[in-house]
């Protein structure tokens, strides 16, 4: 868990400038969620927090480091997919396990850590089962699970709820709230729903235009005229 600064973040794609100078200030342990509407710069900032996309100017700093042009496996920030990107035609531990078999862990300490992210999301008992045997919330707690096991210092929601249910919804915003409390992780959300942002949020950003334009608890956000 870090704390994350982002200074003047700017970029743009062709004509379009997507980010036109974004600053935010994230305290680490701290639920902040990115709020706007669509083609506002949502996507583009988390990318760049990622690592997917790299900014035309601008620096990102976890805490004292600078990894604005850190490869993404080093920085320790890992996104969760609006689709949840599951691998098909791996199990959900496989699915799990990925991670850490990319880093080449050793076999007891990737049993381990995937039982306990599988607990942490309780998915306890759903090792063999292959994505299209779960429910989209599982899917999703199970693309949780995937990004949690390799213990990141940030973990990144784009849209993390458009694809469920209402009722579904709902349990999944608690549930995401009960994992980020548990770990005390720095978790950066987003989503274009205002009713939702005022549910989960530490804090929100109001942004508009590749702009940050007001940023406040739940609570300051609803009482700005
Ligand atoms: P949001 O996540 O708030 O919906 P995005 O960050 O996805 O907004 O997009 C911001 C702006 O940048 C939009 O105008 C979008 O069309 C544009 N954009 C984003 N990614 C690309 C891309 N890879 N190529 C061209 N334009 C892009
Ligand atoms: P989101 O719904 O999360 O804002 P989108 O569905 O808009 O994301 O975009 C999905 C992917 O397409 C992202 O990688 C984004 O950068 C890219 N993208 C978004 N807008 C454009 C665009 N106008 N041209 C090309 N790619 C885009």
């Amino acid at each position: 868990m870090v704390e994350v600064r982002i200074e003047n973040l700017v970029k743009t794609f062709g004509e379009t400038v997507a980010l036109r100078g974004v600053n935010l200030h994230i305290k680490h342990g701290e639920l902040f969620t990115l709020l706007g509407p669509s083609g506002c710069g949502k996507s583009t900032t988390l990318r760049a927090i990622a690592g997917l996309d790299y900014p035309d100017s601008g620096h990102i700093y976890f805490g004292d480091e600078d990894v604005t042009y850190q490869h993404p496996s080093k920085r320790g920030a890992v996104l969760v997919f609006q689709n949840y990107a599951l691998w098909p035609h791996m199990t959900v531990f496989d699915n799990v396990a990925y991670g850490l078999k990319l880093r080449k862990a050793p076999k007891e300490e990737i049993e381990k850590k995937v039982k306990w992210a599988l607990e942490l999301v309780k998915l306890k008992g759903f090792e063999d089962r292959y994505p299209t045997q779960l429910s989209g919330g599982q899917q999703q707690r199970v693309a949780i699970a995937r990004a949690l096991v390799v213990e990141p210092r940030v973990l990144l929601l784009d849209e993390p709820l458009s694809n469920l249910d209402a009722k579904l919804r709902l349990e999944m915003r608690s549930e995401i709230r009960r994992i980020q409390r548990e770990l005390g992780i720095t978790v950066i959300y987003v989503t274009h729903d205002q009713e939702e942002a005022m549910a989960i949020s530490d804090r929100i950003a109001v942004m508009n235009v590749g702009t940050v334009e007001q940023v406040g608890t739940p609570k300051e956000i609803y009482e700005t005229p």
